[in-house]
């Protein structure tokens, strides 16, 4: 592979992360023995009357994987397969871990592009799109440093999982060592540290390239900090963070990451976002970006209705792995449930492919609230 040498815009950007990784790095330290990630169990259910699940189903069978999609789309599909031996979903995982296999499946991506999947001085890592950064090609690179291994973890994917890089075979443990040794607090962490609580407990802590140690308390008590005047910041209305200290908690009861204080505070700080939620929901169901009413939040769809079913699919998703008393009443959970499917129902499938970030965090919150239900009959 050759591919790394042909642009001097690319060429800069490699040379500064190569500078970033002396290959004479001691290796990271090891994630816990076994290798699969903690589950995050699901605790609030719904019941299939509850919406109108003919519509449900119609919806999800449009959630559909083929290679016209981008890389941070199909991310968000992904887990929306229920049967892992389809095809498709075969052929996506497959191309995301080994490099030959994504330059097949991604034809957009040149041979002449970095590879997405990158041997590191630590490990490996999949490029983001500051990697390849022109037009027609940032969309076949993830949108957020972490998000592919976030996503592998949520599909249950263990670290002695083979992978591929343009030099050679790995394992997916490589591109947690990569996570760990290029770890900073100037970057986003809510895709590296869900894949680091999945991946390292029961490790508390971990220590990154320059030495420096970070530890799950101290991620979890930067997240409830306000930022800009506003309590609940953050990518997609603040949610983000309100998923990932969902995660750490649920983690902590299985493995035990976090110091009881910070654990009575993460209760506090869900238990009020509930509260607010609570308040500020629409009389339809519906929870839009200034749902916290600490300030205006980020409008970044044309689309008002959009803003809807964009902020009430993320607090689905933390809402549905939280306890009761952390969590909005079942009757309001259940009208946000129903106003996910009405509004998805209606929307063309133009929006759909182009935004179906839209779609995916409400309908998988769903898809996983009632998978007792459906393999129940
Ligand atoms: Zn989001």
């Amino acid at each position: 592979m050759t591919g790394c040498e042909k642009s001097s815009e690319q060429t800069a950007s490699i040379e500064r992360h190569a500078q970033a990784h002396p290959v004479d790095h001691p290796a990271a330290q090891l994630p816990r023995q076994s290798g699969a990630p903690v589950d995050v169990p699901v605790r609030w259910h719904l019941h299939p009357r509850q919406i109108d699940i003919q519509k449900y189903r119609s919806v999800l069978e449009r959630c559909s994987i083929d290679e016209n999609g981008t890389i941070p789309d199909l991310l968000h599909l992904a887990p929306l397969c229920r049967d892992r031996n389809e095809v498709a979903f075969g052929n996506f995982i497959q191309a995301l871990l080994h490099h030959s296999r994504y330059l097949t499946f991604f034809p957009r991506a040149s041979v002449n592009s970095p590879p997405y999947l990158i041997a590191t001085g630590y490990g490996a890592r999949f490029s983001d799109r500051t990697w390849s950064p022109s037009d027609q090609e940032m969309n076949t690179r993830e949108a957020h440093a972490g998000q592919t291994l976030a996503v592998l973890s949520n599909i249950g994917l263990d670290t002695s999982t083979p992978i591929t890089t343009s030099t050679g075979p790995m394992t997916l443990q490589d591109v947690v060592n990569d996570s760990i040794a290029t770890f900073s607090m100037q970057e986003e962490p809510y895709w590296v540290v869900h894949a680091l609580a999945a991946y390292l407990p029961p490790a508390k802590s971990w220590t990154n390239q320059f030495g420096e140690v970070f530890t799950f308390d101290q991620i979890a008590n930067h997240l409830m900090v306000a930022k800009n005047g506003r309590q609940y910041s953050g990518p997609c209305g603040g949610t983000h963070a309100l998923q990932l200290l969902t995660t750490l908690l649920a983690v902590d009861e299985q493995s035990d990451i976090l110091a009881p204080t910070t654990t009575v505070e993460i209760r506090h700080f869900l238990g009020t976002a509930s509260r607010l939620l609570e308040r500020s929901q629409d009389s339809d169901g519906a929870w839009h970006p200034n749902w916290s009413g600490d300030g205006a939040g980020a409008s970044r769809y044309a689309e008002p209705e959009a803003h809807g079913v964009w902020i009430t699919g993320h607090h689905l998703e933390w809402q549905v792995r939280v306890e009761k008393e952390l969590r909005v009443n079942d009757k309001q959970l259940a009208d946000a449930a129903r106003y996910v499917v009405e509004y998805l129902d209606t929307i063309p499938d133009s929006l759909l492919n182009s935004e179906p970030c839209l779609l995916t965090h409400g309908i998988n919150a769903i898809r996983v609230a009632l998978e007792i239900e459906d393999d129940a009959t």
